[in-house]
């Protein structure tokens, strides 16, 4: 069984439709697909649709941006119910910051002599409640500023470049708990990406293990081949299910292919089996 638990359409910052993301995954041979745009489920719906008539099982979830000690990090949301008022209320409130957030992206980028930013990122975003980096990112790939969206991430839109806004999002318990209101598993994504010392990351795991967190992905696009055992013995320590997802967001932007991930590590708990 292929299952890949993190994936991205345009209701946030995929470039597929969620019915297209969902064919894409079934003819990979992925068996469980899970849909988790960035604070968005709108698309839940159709990805849904989508997997009735294919051989390929829809989990229903979301990624949540969190602010946690001056930092952002993911917090996925797997199985939940679309319906759940805690939960769309805190997405919505999530979602609501992000278009200022992106006025003041724009006007960070004119500052360097790049102007039509925030004109350029929202056309390419299929949901205008949705602006996130990674269309700030398309935009200076398509004007030629920079070769690719890869490279984005090192001279744009980071800390201490241009294009970079510090942003309060919500808080790492207020996450969990919506997540928990709506009868799904929270999930801490992609720890390795997380630019912070050993000790701080030990402090982000107890601290989601204390609000209620039950898993830890383990495989994704984002880990290198050497840090999957580190986080399969970190899931083991905490008493974490291990996740398992691409984080796919595009053919074309050198990102991971859906359903393109390493086993789980035999001292795992798969979080399926929990389901
Ligand atoms: P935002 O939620 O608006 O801060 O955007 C975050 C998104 O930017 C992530 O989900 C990724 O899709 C993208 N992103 C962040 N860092 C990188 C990177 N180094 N390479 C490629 N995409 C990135
Ligand atoms: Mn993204
Ligand atoms: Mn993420
Ligand atoms: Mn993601």
């Amino acid at each position: 069984m292929i299952f890949d638990l993190h994936s991205h359409s345009t209701a946030s910052d995929g470039v597929l439709s969620p019915q297209d993301l969902v064919i894409r995954a079934a003819q990979q041979g992925v068996d469980v697909l899970a849909l988790t745009d960035h604070d968005e489920m709108r698309g839940l719906d159709e990805a849904a649709r989508a997997a009735d008539g294919l051989a390929i099982e829809l989990v229903t979830g979301v990624e949540i941006s969190v602010s946690w000690a001056g930092r952002t990090v993911h917090v996925v949301g797997l199985k939940v119910d679309p319906a759940s008022p805690a939960l769309v209320d805190g997405l919505a409130v999530n979602r609501s910051g992000r278009r200022e957030r992106a006025l003041r992206m724009a006007a960070s980028l004119a500052a360097v002599g790049i102007p039509g930013a925030m004109e350029g990122a929202l056309r390419l975003a299929e949901n205008e409640e949705l602006i996130s980096r990674t269309h700030f990112a398309r935009f200076l790939v398509g004007k030629g500023y920079v070769k690719d969206v890869k490279t984005v991430f090192k001279k744009f839109l980071v800390r201490g470049k241009p294009g970079y806004v510090s942003h309060q999002w919500a808080g790492l318990a207020e996450a969990v708990a919506w997540i928990r209101l709506a009868g799904g598993m929270a999930v801490l994504a992609h720890p390795g990406r997380y630019d912070m010392g050993k000790e701080k990351q030990s402090l982000l795991m107890a601290e989601f293990k204390d609000v209620g967190g039950v898993g830890l992905e383990v495989v994704t696009g984002s880990h290198t081949r050497e840090q999957v055992p580190i986080y399969a013995a970190h899931a083991e320590r905490f008493g974490f299910f291990a996740s398992v997802g691409s984080d796919f967001h595009s053919p074309g932007e050198g990102g991971r292919e859906l359903g393109r991930l390493m086993p789980l590590p035999d001292n795992c708990r798969p979080i399926w089996e929990a389901w």
